[in-house]
């Protein structure tokens, strides 16, 4: 090992004050983890940094706190025995070093104090363990004991001890190797790979919101197909999106296929991936299909079909939601909007487009109407180059289309040009189911290009219409 070879990663000076405060308990302190790992990968600026010391986290937070300006705030999180102080936008992480054993039933350890060496082995994966030394006897040496270098070369992720043990005593590992894999485009050992898929069934010890920052992460990757088919690879995905995994296959009956929609979702996916950084819009991509599995059908004349499926697959985005622990809140109502709305601008883009139809798009995908586009663009996964050039070039026109009639209609944020309050005194009426009536008309009028999106044009309407009706 080659001493003093990494001083360049750590020549922020908040290193150096670790290593005062940490002279002064007398304990030496290393840098480790993700930090290491990211400098040695040359991936950007850091978000968080570990450190680990022989002795308290607890206490070395504390004196680095106090030898900072300003004197920032200690967290302490007292049950783990590690601290956190804030800096700007860093987070710095400190934690005692310490041994672990596993129960069965949790993934809460029994914790001991322990050896910089035994802190390296309780660690996921090689590349996670790898430690800078912040100790003025050896500053900047790197600690390797598993030679995570190494596989930092060979792009492989691996556990440091047995990964049968490591994925059985903390589940959550199994995922963490997948989404290390998809974020950093690494393989996972083929002993690693094995293992997960021997200890896939103890994924169910793991919480839905540990599961979620996970699922999270794969998503926010260039390709997430990388890590939804290792997922599926690995057996781990019936327990964590059953859904999806109801969508793989292909069926035919005389002579007649459907496409495979797992692996045509997977595509999608990482489609929307080279469009948008919304992890949300990402989510709304990996479900639209969902509701294929328990709608698909097969006529003898028509052939596949998959009636409604928008509509249920919306309905079971809830579920899945509720089941993961999701928030309940306006991001699944978007991802739900997303899914029931995911074919109709295919309908669309078929058929000669009328304004009337791009109006009544607009008004029912309101402000996701961009979206919608872009997920319906990344739903073209045809490998025939003539098609894929015919469906773009379709959407082309829709979304042209759609600034048109905005600019002459705006639908997108309706507002009845006709208020309820105007309609009764009109007519004299107490709220009634009449003015709903009415309203209703002024609205289908100006989506069917009958009437400007305009007061006076609206009023007119309202009159003829109450007049019919006999008020
Ligand atoms: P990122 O911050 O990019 O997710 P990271 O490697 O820093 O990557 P953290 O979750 O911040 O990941 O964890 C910091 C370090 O703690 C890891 O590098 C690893 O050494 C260790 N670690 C985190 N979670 C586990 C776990 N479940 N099992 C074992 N070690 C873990
Ligand atoms: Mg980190």
């Amino acid at each position: 090992m080659q001493r003093n070879n990494y001083q360049k990663a750590i020549h922020d000076p908040i290193f150096s004050i670790i290593t005062g405060a940490a002279k002064e308990l007398g304990a030496s302190t290393y840098v480790i983890g993700g930090f290491v790992r990211d400098y040695l990968l040359q991936r950007g600026t850091p978000k968080d940094i570990d450190i680990v010391v022989v002795g308290s986290g607890i206490a070395l937070a504390q004196k680095v706190a106090s030898k900072l300006q300003g004197k920032p705030k200690v967290t302490v999180f007292k049950n783990f025995g590690t601290a956190m102080i804030k800096q700007g936008d860093l987070e710095l992480e400190f934690v005692g070093a310490r041994k672990e054993s596993y129960d069965r039933d949790s993934r809460k350890p029994v914790v001991e104090d322990g050896s910089l060496e035994e802190d390296q082995k309780r660690r996921d994966f090689t590349i996670n363990a790898l430690a800078i030394s912040l100790n003025a006897s050896d500053y900047g040496a790197l600690i390797d004991p598993f030679d995570g270098l190494g596989d930092l070369d060979r792009m492989l992720i691996r556990t440091p001890l047995e990964p049968g043990i490591t994925f059985s005593d903390d589940p959550l590992r199994m995922l963490r190797a997948i989404r290390f894999a998809t974020q950093l485009g690494f393989e996972i050992q083929l002993e690693s790979l094995r293992a997960i898929a021997e200890n896939k069934a103890r994924i169910k010890i793991i919480s839905g919101e540990r599961i979620i920052e996970e699922l999270h992460k794969i998503l926010a990757c260039s390709k997430p197909s990388i890590g939804f088919g290792l997922l599926h690879k690995t057996g781990l995905l019936p327990y964590i999106l059953p859904e999806l995994v109801a969508l793989e296959g292909i069926e035919e009956i005389e002579g007649q296929r459907h496409k495979d929609n797992f692996w045509h979702t997977l595509e999608v996916v990482d489609n929307i991936a080279e469009t948008t950084d919304d992890v949300w819009l990402r989510w709304a991509a990996l479900l639209h299909d969902i509701g294929k599995a328990p709608t698909k059908r097969f006529h003898k004349k028509i052939g596949w079909t998959f009636h409604g499926h928008e509509y249920v697959g919306s309905k079971m985005v809830y579920k899945l939601f509720k089941r993961l622990h999701m928030p309940l809140n306006d991001k699944m109502k978007y991802v739900q909007k997303m899914v029931m709305m995911s074919s109709r601008p295919i309908v669309l883009s078929e058929a000669y487009v009328t304004d009337s139809a791009v109006r009544r798009l607009v008004f029912d995908a309101g402000e996701n109407v961009e979206d919608l586009m872009t997920l319906c663009e990344a739903d073209i996964t045809t490998k025939n180059p003539a098609k894929q050039r015919k469906y773009k070039n379709n959407f082309k026109l829709v979304r042209q289309k759609i600034i048109e009639v905005e600019e002459r209609d705006h639908i997108r944020n309706f507002q009845p040009p006709v208020s309820g309050e105007e309609i009764m005194q009109t007519f004299n009426l107490k709220p009634s189911k009449e003015i709903g009536i009415i309203k209703e008309a002024i609205k289908e009028a100006i989506l069917e290009g009958e009437i400007p999106n305009e007061h006076g044009a609206a009023r007119d309407f309202m009159l003829k219409k109450g007049k019919a009706m006999g008020l």
